[in-house]
């Protein structure tokens, strides 16, 4: 071997008994045999050899692509093998340049974006495409900047290569069999191009061949065999010119911070990946797509059915407390329950009278019955109330006036009704007022129409109802019923809080009570003084009652006392199981979506290794390719995201029209659905980013 008698010896390349070992199965293969090189700056060297000799493989030892299994290999002075990963990726991307045989070339990518790939890399995005533009035309390509390279010949492709290679001013050319799939003609005049670099602009060039032809282009020819170099030829000194341009280019590296135009170039790489595969990328995307709608429609339902909630607790009047005759638990009923009304208005009495925390207190019995008016008839339930009933219940008349004591004590035969009753016997525009109506075929007089209530949470309709007093029904109405008649009846009753009850069933009275007034309520209304009092005046009438009936310490109870939120509890009990029902469909979608997500990006990383080993072969570091890839998973997950905030915003519409719920969309829900969706891209995209940033350059360009 001949050390090259150059006068000046700055030296860029040394490989000093350099050695590689592949490992196929249990075979060794000694590509290289320990190779010692030392190369100029400015020099043109070739490296021939019969095919398997080992030029590829050191190749691509001096480009940082592979490292040596043994031996020492500097590079401007500086050790490789001391290097770490992102030094190397550093020294590919400012100061090497390297053609493949191959091309490598981007599919799909216009020539011009190929050629200003490297910039990207190197933190040099300003002006990119400029330069790009400039570095094809110095190759003879204008006007072929927007080609993709399927649109491009082999040769005008192995120029967008060199023109790539060359894009950053590296300081070393290292080309591997450049000519190698091109017809004569194109080779010399790539070949001149090379010279023309090494002469005019002092770029050092390494350039493996195996056509004598080529070689001779070169100042110095080193011949390689089984791994050794067997010959080192010089034919002419490096020119003077070169030597003196080369000096220019030996700048050292300076590190590259990751600039807001790579971010840019991976969304808009990323957003091409995801519209070439738009079935496969819409499919993914419909993991998260339902997991963010059923979050938001949660979040809308549950806070529209808390709200509901509240509005009816409010309708009902906060103080209010609720006797029912039976012992019921809540949620369930015990034994005996429904079986007989055990509530009296001499109760109802004791309490107004007993229970100092008790501000009013109202009854109530009712059946279900036919009202008639004119040609037209309605069943509903039929109620008698006492006056204070619409006080305590908080509902104000729309028209008319309300009952009054003296209408209650002289049992007139009067009533106010409902805007359901309302609309099934009256036309659109006729006023009920002053009307007289037959309620199971007493006529009575309206007197008021009440507003309108809606439903209840149970879907009951509060405004399906006749009030008539209290005494009128006992004496006049209801009371005159048989117990028969009765009896039947009583199978369509149902409290409007669920409670099962009839007052007329003709039970033996188990407690041998009485009642002064013959009468046995359904309910009891009680408004307790304050808010403050409620539990007090629960309290009070637990004893009251207990006293009365004579429970014994111990025994249940034969009535139930609630409160309006013992009642809501119920209904929000429901929308919280819809809730929660709604927040397992939810986390589900989303975690089967951010596996569907890594499970393509899997696929994808596969598909594109090639890609990634050209990627970092132009001077991609680890961190571009990891977030190149997370940038596509976070664009999945988000458009995945954005789509299903929508279409959670229209089911939530939906359900507030069909449910006439009032839904609450949140911007909170909605900027949480968002982060969620982007949160699921990262977290489930990091895996296989990072399996595809730890690819090894080299063998990521050899997949196949
Ligand atoms: P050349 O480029 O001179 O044709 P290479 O450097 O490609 O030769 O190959 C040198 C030797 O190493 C050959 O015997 C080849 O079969 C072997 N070789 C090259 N790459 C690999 C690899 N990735 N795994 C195993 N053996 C390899
Ligand atoms: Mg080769």
């Amino acid at each position: 071997m001949n050390a090259p008698h150059s006068s000046t010896p700055d030296i860029v390349i040394e490989a000093r008994d350099v050695a590689k070992v592949y490992r196929v199965g249990d075979i060794e293969v000694h590509a290289l045999r320990g190779v010692n090189l030392s190369i100029a700056r400015g020099e043109f060297v070739a490296i021939m050899g019969a095919s398997g000799s080992g030029k590829s493989t050191l190749m691509n030892v001096l480009g940082c692509l592979d490292r040596p299994t043994s031996g020492v290999y500097l590079l401007e002075g500086v050790d490789m093998a001391q290097q770490g990963e992102p030094a190397l990726a550093l020294v590919r991307s400012r100061r090497i340049g390297f053609v493949f045989q191959s091309f490598n070339l981007l599919n799909r990518t216009s020539a011009a974006e190929n050629v200003a790939l490297p910039l990207f890399y190197a933190g040099r995005a300003a002006d990119s495409l400029a330069r790009a533009r400039a570095a094809l035309g110095a190759l003879g390509l204008q006007g072929r900047e927007r080609n993709l390279p399927s649109q491009l010949s082999g040769g005008q492709q192995q120029r967008v290569a060199i023109a790539r290679a060359l894009v950053n001013d590296p300081a070393i050319l290292l080309a591997d069999e450049p000519t190698g799939n091109l017809d004569s003609q194109t080779a010399n005049e790539i070949m001149s191009t090379i010279q023309a670099l090494n002469r005019d602009q002092g770029l050092t060039v390494v350039l493996v061949t195996h056509e004598p032809d080529m070689a001779a282009f070169a100042d110095r020819v080193v011949t390689m065999r089984d791994g050794r170099i067997v010959s080192d030829v010089r034919n002419r000194p490096p020119p003077l010119a070169a030597t003196q341009a080369a000096a220019q280019r030996a700048a050292p590296a300076d590190s590259t911070p990751l600039g807001l135009s790579f971010l840019r170039m991976a969304f808009a790489v990323a957003s091409r990946a995801i519209a070439r595969n738009k079935l496969r990328s819409a499919l993914t995307m419909l993991g998260i797509f339902v997991g963010v709608a059923a979050l938001i429609t949660m979040v809308a339902v549950g806070q529209g059915a808390n709200a509901a909630v509240t509005a009816q607790i409010e309708s009902l009047g906060t103080n209010l407390l609720i006797v029912l005759p039976g012992a019921v638990t809540m949620g369930g009923a015990r034994g005996g329950f429904g079986s007989a009304s055990t509530l009296t208005v001499t109760d109802a009495e004791a309490i107004r009278r007993e229970a100092p925390a008790v501000a009013n207190v109202s009854y109530l019995i009712r059946q279900q019955g036919q009202v008639q008016f004119a040609d037209k008839n309605w069943t509903t339930s039929i109620q008698g109330v006492t006056p204070s009933y619409f006080a305590i219940r908080n509902w104000p008349i729309a028209a008319g006036h309300m009952m009054t004591a003296e209408e209650e004590t002289s049992a007139a035969r009067v009533c106010l009704i409902g805007q359901t009753v309302y609309h099934n016997l009256f036309g659109a525009y006729e006023n009920p007022i002053g009307a007289t109506i037959l309620v199971k075929n007493v006529p009575m007089q309206v007197i008021g129409l009440l507003q309108a209530r809606g439903q209840t949470g149970f879907g009951q309709d509060q405004d399906d109802v006749v009030y008539i007093p209290f005494s009128t029904a006992q004496n006049k109405v209801l009371g005159v019923a048989s117990p028969s008649q009765a009896q039947s009846s009583s199978a369509a009753q149902s409290s409007i809080y669920g409670a099962q009850t009839s007052p007329y069933v003709t039970a033996p009275n188990p407690f041998g009570i009485q009642p002064k007034l013959a009468g046995y309520v359904n309910i009891i209304y009680v408004q307790a003084r304050d808010t403050a009092l409620v539990q007090t005046a629960k309290r009070e009438i637990t004893q009251i009652l207990a006293k009365r009936h004579r429970i014994e310490p111990g025994q249940a109870e034969d009535f139930n006392v609630r409160n309006i939120s013992d009642i809501t509890q119920a209904m929000e009990g429901s929308s919280r199981t819809m809730a929660l029902l709604l927040a397992a469909v939810a986390s589900i979608s989303l975690l089967v979506g951010g596996i569907g997500i890594m499970n393509i990006l899997l696929v994808s990383v596969t598909e594109r290794t090639r890609e990634i080993g050209i990627r970092m072969a132009i001077g991609a570091r680890r961190t571009h390719i990891l977030l190149q890839f997370l940038v596509e998973a976070v664009l999945l997950s988000g458009i995945g995201g954005v789509l299903g905030i929508v279409a959670g915003v229209a089911a939530a519409e939906a359900v507030s029209l069909v449910a006439d719920w009032p839904t609450r969309i949140s911007p909170l829900a909605i900027a949480g659905g968002f982060l969620f969706s982007a949160v699921v891209g990262i977290f489930f995209g990091f895996y296989p980013a990072r399996r595809a940033s730890r690819l090894n350059p080299i063998d990521a360009l050899r997949y196949e």
